[in-house]
């Protein structure tokens, strides 16, 4: 038992719990990283919350109609309400309209569902329109968000949320589930595992897609050759990747992020396994030229960058700022 779910179980128990003894809340905020499970983990809870034929109280098939409606994203009582894509900006208007359709009753299912994702890209208006459905929640709806951290969402929203977080798996877990719940052999699980930085839903999208895998390898390439470049190629870089509409800035820095904690990982003389275990090579190599207040401030810059870009800042400018901020070698 749980719900189908790679890891978390504590989050799952504890969910499971509530909705058993009845005493389920109105609004959920999931936070942890991308990748982390946290929308696979709120339609789970959709699941648990309609399925026709559950396995025991709360637990659900995973397999009827409803289940499966949910698990797609499809169901006719589910709203998902996101920005346009990532790193855009959630508007008022799309709260507005989610309100209009949450004061219908279900058409099919015990609760109706709305999916907020990634609610730190609310503009401030949709933030404080949904407020008033926190404080006054219309029956049968449960309101289930997701954000990188609760920090990054208005403290009068979070606090309103029964706040479940996220955190990165044990590698070694996510490769056992990755072997056992998706027949990925052992090899492939164990790199996808590490590089995944013990997020599952990540690994997963890595497994089924090589171009995913083969744009890691570009990125950290990317880095390799930046660490030797002069400022104006830097900035030359920086330009590039934030013209490209269709790149995802916020995977890339992530990237760089797990490779630098690697760098630190050597560094500190951690004996915590590398992330980006295809690359120990060269993470030795950086370790061993590099002082661990620069490693640090690497990381810290990067974590920064990351929090700016999901605010909605001029992405050139962050990027070129944290260009200036990577040491030269
Ligand atoms: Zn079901």
């Amino acid at each position: 038992m749980n719900w189908g779910i790679l890891g978390h179980e504590w989050a799952v128990q504890l969910l499971h719990e509530q909705l058993v003894q009845g005493r389920s809340k109105q609004a959920y905020l999931f936070t942890g990283p991308p990748g982390v499970g946290r929308r696979t983990l709120a339609l789970a809870m959709a699941q648990a919350l309609n399925c026709l034929q559950p396995l025991a109280p709360a637990t659900p098939c995973l397999t009827c109609r409803t289940c499966q409606q949910f698990k797609t994203m499809k169901h006719p009582d589910l709203s998902v309400i996101q920005a346009d894509q990532v790193g855009g900006v959630l508007k008022v208007e799309q709260i507005r309209e989610m309100q209009h359709r949450l004061a219908l009753a279900p058409y099919d299912a015990r609760f109706k569902i709305a999916l907020l994702l990634r609610f730190e890209e609310a503009h401030a208006s949709a933030a404080n329109a949904l407020l008033k459905t926190l404080e006054e929640p219309p029956s049968r709806v449960i309101l289930l968000l997701t954000a990188q951290d609760s920090e990054s969402v208005l403290p009068t929203i979070a606090s309103r949320c029964e706040v479940i977080r996220l955190r990165p798996l044990p590698y070694a877990q996510v490769e056992a589930g990755l072997q056992t719940g998706w027949e990925i052999p052992a090899e492939q699980a164990n790199l996808l595992g590490h590089i995944s930085g013990g997020r599952p839903g990540y690994a997963l999208r890595l497994s089924r897609n090589e171009d995913l895998l083969e744009q890691r390898r570009g990125w950290l390439d990317d880095l390799s050759k930046l660490l030797s470049a002069k400022r104006v190629a830097r900035f030359a870089y920086a330009e590039t990747v934030t013209k490209d509409k269709y790149l995802p800035l916020a995977d890339l820095l992530q990237t760089w992020l797990t490779y630098w904690r690697d760098v630190l990982l050597l560094t500190t003389g951690a004996d915590s396994p590398l992330a980006n275990i295809d690359r120990q090579a060269e993470i030795e190599q950086l370790a061993s030229r590099i002082n661990l207040q620069t490693v640090r401030k690497v990381i810290q810059a990067a974590e920064h960058t990351l929090q700016l870009l999901s605010k909605n800042v001029n992405a050139r400018l962050a990027m070129e700022v944290f260009m200036l901020d990577l040491p030269y070698l």
